[in-house]
Formats: C-alpha cells, sequence, structure tokens
C-alpha cells in the first residue's frame, strides 16, 4: 500500500493482493488515528459481505473468488477496545454489470483500489450494544 497525505485527505493506493480491511486498520494504527471516514473504488479477486438479521443478531455471508468491480466502497474507522476498527460497505459489479453489495468482512485487491481517508479529531468508541446485537458509535 502506497500512501499520500494533502489537504485534509490522506490518499491510498491499495495495491493488487493485498486485503483491504487489514490494510486500512494497519495504516490507522500506525498513523494513530482512531477516527475517519472514507471512500474508494478499484476492483477486488475475492470478497465476503453479506447483511445483518436482527432477529438471530448474527451476519449472514457470501464468498465470492472472482474479478468484481469496486463501484462503490464507503466506510468508517472508529475506536473499538481502543483501537481502530474499520466498518465498511460496498457495491460491487460483476462481468455483466450486475450489481450486489452489502457489509464487508475481507476482500482482497485485484489490480488497484484507491481510497480518500479522511482523518477526523473526535475519539469515538464503539460499545455493544446489547438489544442490536452489534458494537454502535457512543456518541454521548
Ligand atoms: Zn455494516
Amino acid at each position: 500500500m502506497h500512501s499520500l497525505k494533502t489537504d485534509n485527505t490522506i490518499i491510498l493506493r491499495i495495491d493488487k493482493g493485498e486485503d483491504v480491511v487489514k490494510s486500512i486498520t494497519e495504516f490507522c494504527k500506525k498513523e494513530g488515528i482512531g477516527n475517519a471516514h472514507f471512500n474508494g473504488i478499484g476492483a477486488v479477486e475475492t470478497l465476503t459481505c453479506g447483511y445483518y438479521n436482527l432477529e438471530e443478531k448474527q451476519y449472514h455471508f457470501t464468498d465470492y473468488a472472482e474479478p468484481l468491480e469496486v463501484v462503490s466502497l464507503t466506510g468508517n474507522v472508529m475506536l473499538r477496545d481502543g483501537s481502530p476498527f474499520v466498518h465498511v460497505h460496498g457495491v460491487f459489479t460483476d462481468t455483466e454489470n450486475k450489481a450486489f453489495g452489502g457489509h464487508v468482512v475481507e476482500m482482497r485487491v485485484h489490480v488497484v483500489l484507491e481510497v480518500m481517508l479522511t482523518p477526523l479529531s473526535s475519539k469515538i468508541e464503539r460499545h455493544m450494544d446489547d438489544c442490536i446485537g452489534l458494537a454502535l458509535m457512543k456518541l454521548d
């Protein structure tokens, strides 16, 4: 991964074969970024994404192992147990330009992924919400 800081944004180029969530998480840890938001475009070769079922309080995921365009990746970084935690959703298209997407767990870059990361000065933490079954942002 390569990075360049400009204005209030950091441009990340995540290269072929690199794990996206891990790369962003490690970058934020290294740079001391606790809160941020980001977006990205590019392509991936493997993907695990899905949706959250509130009644079951669990995610349902599907694995993909094929070249996919990353049409729109959007996410945030918040602190969880004191460390940067990446929450990312994405819309992807296949070789027929058909779109799908969801909550992303893991994906590996195919060709390249271009991310614009904007650090925030806040120190928001995620805390487990037992009703929802997820760690939600604690805002007040
Ligand atoms: Zn999500």
